[in-house]
């Protein structure tokens, strides 16, 4: 089994996650005592979260290498960046390591396409909907068309990531603004929505809605098991 490095906290709400999953696919698979070999470089959020505001993303990927190379020194084999947003840096923490990285764009499209799925709703901070490494690395590389809210349900999903959800704070109101924007898209020909920000998991559960969800941070961790028991 391969030791996974995760670049966590944030924010660490999903993190939580990220652990719980992972050990609990390799339970799965091994049975009995088996857990997943992890190592953690756990950030505060609040340092991340203000070079984010900044655009200061040079020295974000300076930053995100320096720990993936840190853990890559401790052992790790492979790599996960635990929050969709940050794989805007990917390209810098690939460039400081030499152990494969799992995108979690890639691996939310691959289940896609095994599911048919042509045309997909993206959920996630603006920085995920608004640029083009998130959206456009799943139309050029699997030919699958990606739509987002219009900009003022973008403004409404971050505030909600931010200022809930990375707080832990869950709240049902929010996840009735989640659900009208989530069947809007679908309205609109979506075939699925993506949970690309780790934390919807949280506040969005396919007993909500009838639209197919892709929780990204679920299919991070089941393709990241699948990596490390192979
Ligand atoms: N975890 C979130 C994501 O998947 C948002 C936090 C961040 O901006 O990194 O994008």
């Amino acid at each position: 089994m391969k030791t996974i490095g995760l670049l966590g906290g944030m924010s660490w709400e999903s993190t939580l996650t990220y652990y719980q999953l992972l050990n609990e696919g390799v339970k799965e698979t091994l049975g009995g005592l088996h857990s997943a070999k992890i190592l953690l470089h756990s950030f505060d959020f609040d340092e991340i979260a203000e070079l984010q505001r900044d655009a200061a993303w040079d020295d974000a990927g300076e930053i995100l290498g320096r720990a993936a190379a840190g853990l890559e020194a401790a052992g790790a084999e492979m790599m996960l960046i635990c929050t969709n947003t940050m794989h805007l840096v990917e390209s810098a923490v690939r460039a400081h390591t030499t152990v494969p990285l799992l995108h979690i764009a890639d691996a939310t499209a691959e289940t896609a396409k095994a599911a048919g799925y042509k045309k997909l709703a993206l959920l996630g901070t603006s920085f995920t909907m608004e640029q083009d490494f998130y959206k456009g690395r799943i139309a050029e590389k699997y030919g699958i068309e990606v739509i987002t809210p219009e900009a003022a349900d973008r403004q409404i999903i971050h505030d909600i990531i931010f200022e809930e959800l990375c707080k832990g704070d869950v709240r049902d109101s929010s996840r009735l603004e989640y659900i009208r924007i989530i069947e809007g898209l679908s309205a609109q020909g979506a075939d699925a929505a993506i949970l690309g920000c780790t934390e919807i998991g949280l506040l969005v559960k396919p007993e909500h809605t009838a639209v197919p969800l892709l929780d990204t941070t679920a299919i991070h961790c089941a393709a990241a098991v699948r990596v490390a028991l192979a």
